[in-house]
């Protein structure tokens, strides 16, 4: 855990927030700020800052947030319809919080090219 970092401490429920999964090893809950009509945060809860930070000790790790949005996103009733999935890394891409998330987006049509 990182002490200040705002999302170890919904991983380990020192701030709230409306948690739709968790394991001993994820957490995913809804953005306080939704964009979509569903847009979800699938956080590990081990404290990784930006993708930068990654290592091959991470990669089942990843691959289990990737395939945890879409499980959420099934259950949701999106997986035919479709949705988004974005990693945000630093500051040209908008990164505000630094521990890694997957947004999961959903429930609308988006545009392609992201502004
Ligand atoms: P990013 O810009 O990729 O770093 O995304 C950070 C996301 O965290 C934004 O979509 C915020 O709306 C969201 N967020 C910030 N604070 C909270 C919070 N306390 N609970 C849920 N989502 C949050
Ligand atoms: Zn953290």
């Amino acid at each position: 855990m990182s002490k200040n970092c705002l999302f170890c401490k919904i991983a380990s429920d020192k701030i709230p927030a409306t948690i739709v999964y968790q394991d001993d090893r994820l957490v995913a809950f809804k953005d306080i700020n939704p964009q979509a009509p569903t847009h979800i945060l699938v956080i590990p809860r081990t404290h990784i800052a930006t993708l930068n930070e990654l290592s091959a000790a991470d990669d089942t790790l990843v691959g289990d947030m990737v395939r945890r949005a879409a499980a959420i996103a099934k259950e949701l009733g999106h997986a035919n319809d479709g949705y988004r999935t974005v990693f945000n890394c630093n500051a040209n891409a908008g990164q505000t919080v630094f521990h890694i998330h997957l947004h999961l987006f959903a429930g609308r049509p988006m545009d392609w090219p992201p502004g």
